[in-house]
C-alpha cells in the first residue's frame, strides 16, 4: 500500500495505475470501523485499484461542531487499510491551501430538509470536498455508506447534474449486534447512553414492521416510530418519512425512508430504513 499526502504525487501515482484498470474511490473521515471497512470491500469487488481518502473536512463542519474534537487515530486507520488491501491512501493535510475555496457546491432543495435544516452549509462542505476529491482522483466508481442516506442522495444529484464521469454506489449500514449503526461518533457515549441509542434503530424497526403489516400512511407510522423514541427516553431532532430520492415529501408508489436523528450524551446519531409502499 502506498501512502500519499500531496495531490500532485497522487496524480503522477495514478497515472501509472490508471492504464486498463478501474479505479474506486471510498472517501472517509477516517477513524475507521466496520462500516467503513464494509465499503472498501465492495470497492475492491468493483475496481482493481482501491484509493480511500482520509481528510477530516472543516468546510463540513458547523462552528459548534466536533471539528477539533473529532478523533484522528491515523496510525490505526494506516494499519487497518493495509490489512483491508487498500492500495492507495491519500491523506492530504489541507485540501484547501489558499485559505479556502473561492468556489462551492450547492446542491439546492436536498440539502435544506432533515441534517440539512439543523445543519446550515454541511452539504455544501460535503459536495465541495467531493468533488475535489473526484477531480484529484478521478475514479470510475465511488462508494458511500447508506448510513449517511441524504449525502448520499446530494452526491447522486450532484454527479448526475454536473454530468461527473464516476458511478456512485451505495453500501449497506453496518450495524453493532444490537442494531445501532456503527458511527465514529458511538465512542462519545457513555455506557448508559449507549444502550439508550439503540433506540433509533429500534424505532425505525417498529416503523419498518408497521409498515409492512399495513399500516402505511405516514401519519400512523411517524405516531409508532414517536411513541418508540419516547419509550426509550430519545427527543428527536427530527424523524421524518421522506422520498428516497428527492427528500421531498413522500408520496404513494415511490420509494419512501424513514429518517432519525437525535442528540444522545455528546453525540449527535442519525439512522434511517427504508419503508414499504406508502397508502
Ligand atoms: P465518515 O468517515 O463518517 O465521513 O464516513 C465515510 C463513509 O462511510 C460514508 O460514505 C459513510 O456513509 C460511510 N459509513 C459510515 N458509517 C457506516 C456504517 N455503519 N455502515 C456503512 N457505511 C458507513
Amino acid at each position: 500500500m502506498k501512502t500519499i499526502d500531496m495531490a500532485d504525487e497522487l496524480r503522477r501515482e495514478l497515472m501509472v495505475q490508471r492504464k486498463g484498470n478501474r479505479i474506486a474511490l471510498v472517501p472517509t473521515m477516517g477513524c475507521l470501523h466496520a462500516g467503513h471497512l464494509s465499503l472498501i470491500e465492495l470497492a475492491k469487488q468493483l475496481a482493481d485499484t482501491v484509493v480511500v481518502s482520509i481528510y477530516v473536512n472543516p468546510l463540513q463542519f458547523g462552528a459548534n461542531e466536533d471539528l477539533a474534537a473529532y478523533p484522528r487515530p491515523f496510525a490505526d486507520d494506516k494499519r487497518l487499510c493495509r490489512q483491508t488491501g487498500v492500495d492507495i491512501l491519500f491523506h492530504p493535510h489541507d485540501l484547501y491551501p489558499d485559505g479556502g475555496p473561492r468556489v462551492t457546491l450547492h446542491v439546492a432543495e436536498l440539502d435544506r430538509v432533515l441534517c440539512g435544516a439543523a445543519r446550515p452549509g454541511h452539504f455544501d462542505g460535503v459536495a465541495t470536498v467531493v468533488s475535489i476529491l473526484f477531480n484529484l482522483v478521478q475514479p470510475d466508481v465511488a462508494v458511500f455508506g447508506d448510513k449517511d442516506w441524504q449525502q448520499l442522495a446530494i452526491i447522486r444529484r450532484m454527479v448526475s447534474d454536473l454530468a461527473m464521469p464516476v458511478a456512485i454506489i451505495g453500501a449497506p449500514t453496518v450495524r453493532e449486534p444490537d442494531g445501532l449503526a456503527v458511527s465514529s461518533r458511538n465512542r462519545y457515549l457513555k455506557k448508559k447512553e449507549r444502550q439508550q441509542a439503540v433506540g433509533l434503530y429500534r424505532a425505525l424497526e417498529a416503523m419498518r414492521h408497521a409498515a409492512t403489516d399495513g399500516k402505511k400512511s405516514t401519519k400512523a407510522l411517524l405516531k409508532v416510530g414517536h411513541a418508540s423514541l419516547k419509550k426509550d427516553g430519545i427527543e428527536p431532532e427530527y424523524l421524518e418519512i421522506r422520498d428516497a430520492e428527492t427528500l421531498q415529501a413522500a408520496t404513494v408508489g415511490r420509494p419512501a425512508r424513514a429518517f432519525v436523528a437525535a442528540h444522545i450524551g455528546a453525540a449527535r446519531l442519525i439512522d434511517n430504513m427504508p419503508l414499504d409502499g406508502l397508502e
